[in-house]
């Protein structure tokens, strides 16, 4: 990396940036720092910004006296020249800083905060399970989920699909939901990490969204926000997720739980795998549905399951709520055999505006589509892959995801009974069901569904959890 000369202190100055309204303590940043242009051209000739430089240029993207032409240069800047972990960590904590961070009060005098975050996938509805299921077991659980993102689904969607259920909840309202049912599962309103929105809007738009530097902060700088003890991060490979392969999946997991743990949250990350829908179901009510009926005990899809019970054991662990990862998924399960995480559910549902009777009558109270056909696989075999980002694609085309920025979803359509690596079927069989407002969306799916299918003599089931990665490794 390229050396630089020290910065020089009073060469010019941009913004009296406020100062964060909470940062546990910290010493005031800088009082005047170099021009944003300069440090700009620092990074983007390779060099290394120190702490209190990244603190103004973060303060200048969110009070608007950086202008997106310097943002979207610093981004590229980044994305080209990268970050070494200190100033990733410095880039997540004064993005964290630009907002409210919740304060839960001493530890030891409530229950640990935990969370965990996932980067995306197909029928990914683990956060809707184990949400409820921590706080059963003595967590609280204040989760800041997203949107849908291209091909990916989004938790927040798939809860806007049960009437009444309200995501956009004002920071106290989630400390409320927090206290009384345990968890709580929410957007990330304008009070948290402030310049996170408008870098990261800033990046979709001048294509610098994949670098793991920008990634790492972006999700932190909110996981951050919501105050926890501790941090599982779901970092999904395969065909269906952003990080496509094994070596970037390990590269970002490694990223986020070395910046993490050394900006105060004990985390661990565990890479899982994208090769096939997580479940049966990929879509917004149709994943509620799937949702219900594991917390209900009725049909746990294996490879699901699995995962749900990997990343809580480590989250509980981590937590202390339990010494080993062994006693931690037994507790798991039987707070999901037990009925107590479904119970924590239908809480959370009622108290964020849902029916309250979601848990037995999710046929009647979720939307359901008109058109519901099979994909028929069109010889006999084994499934020897899937291309799941090809299914997630279907589902943004029936109307399950957005083409652009702001466009409406339909809650209904989707994908059901969706096979992984290793089924066999007979010709005729449905290698998937197809969720749809009319017909030719569903031919159109059908037809994409089952080009996304491999038959072949054999295929094999790829295990769920591939690796776990630890601030120690
Ligand atoms: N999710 C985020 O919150 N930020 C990113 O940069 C990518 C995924």
């Amino acid at each position: 990396m390229q050396s630089r000369p020290a910065p020089q202190r009073g060469a010019g100055t941009f913004a009296q940036p406020p100062r964060p309204k909470s940062w546990n303590g910290r010493p005031p940043v800088i009082e005047r720092v170099r021009l944003p242009a300069e440090l700009i051209r620092v990074k983007r000739d390779g060099g290394r910004l120190e702490d209190d430089e990244i603190e103004a240029l973060v303060e200048g993207i969110a009070d608007g006296s950086l202008g997106d032409a310097q943002v979207g240069a610093l981004a590229m800047a980044v994305y080209l020249r990268g970050m070494d972990m200190g100033e990733r960590i410095a880039l997540t904590r004064a993005m964290t800083a630009t907002g409210c961070v919740l304060d839960w009060g001493p530890a030891g005098t409530r229950p640990p905060v935990l969370d965990k975050h996932s980067t995306g996938g197909i029928g990914d509805k683990v956060s809707l399970v184990l949400a409820p299921a921590l706080a059963a077991c003595g967590a609280w659980v204040p989760m800041i989920s997203g949107r849908g993102l291209g091909h990916t689904g989004g938790t927040l969607d798939k809860l806007e699909s049960i009437p009444g259920c309200q995501v956009d909840l004002a920071l106290d309202r989630v400390r409320g939901l927090v206290r009384d049912v345990g968890c709580a599962i929410a957007g990330a309103g304008p009070e948290l990490a402030p310049a996170d929105r408008r870098l990261y809007a800033i990046r979709d738009v001048t294509a610098t969204i994949e670098s793991v530097d920008l990634i790492t902060a972006s999700i932190l700088a909110k996981k951050l926000a919501e105050g926890l003890d501790a941090l599982v991060m779901d970092v999904k490979t395969g065909s269906g997720a952003f990080a496509s392969t094994r070596e970037s999946a390990r590269e970002l997991a490694e990223s986020i739980v070395t910046v993490a743990s050394g900006a105060g949250v004990a985390t661990h990350a565990l890479v899982t795998d994208m090769g096939a829908v997580l479940g049966h179901a990929a879509g917004n009510a149709v994943e509620i549905a799937e949702a219900v009926a594991f917390l209900r005990g009725e049909g746990r899809d294996d490879r699901l399951a699995e995962v749900v019970l990997a990343l809580g054991a480590e989250a509980m662990v981590l937590a202390g709520l339990e010494p080993t990862l062994g006693r931690a998924r037994s507790r798991l399960e039987r707070t999901l055999d037990g009925g107590e995480a479904a119970e924590r559910f239908a809480r959370m549902i009622a108290a964020q505006g849902g029916p309250t009777d979601l848990l037995e009558r999710a046929d009647a109270r979720l939307p359901r589509a008109p058109v519901i056909e099979p994909v028929e696989a069109g010889e006999d075999g084994t499934v020897a892959a899937l291309d799941a980002r090809a299914v997630g694609v279907a589902v943004v085309e029936l109307g399950g995801g957005r083409r652009a920025a702001g466009d409406a979803i339909d809650p209904a359509v989707g994908v059901t009974r969706a096979l992984g690596p290793g089924a066999s079927v007979m010709a005729g069989d449905a290698l998937a069901v197809v969720h749809a407002r009319d017909e030719s969306s569903a031919a159109r799916a059908k037809a994409a569904i089952a080009a996304a299918y491999r038959l072949a003599d054999a295929g094999r089931a790829v295990a769920p959890v591939l690796e776990r990665i630890t601030p120690s490794r």
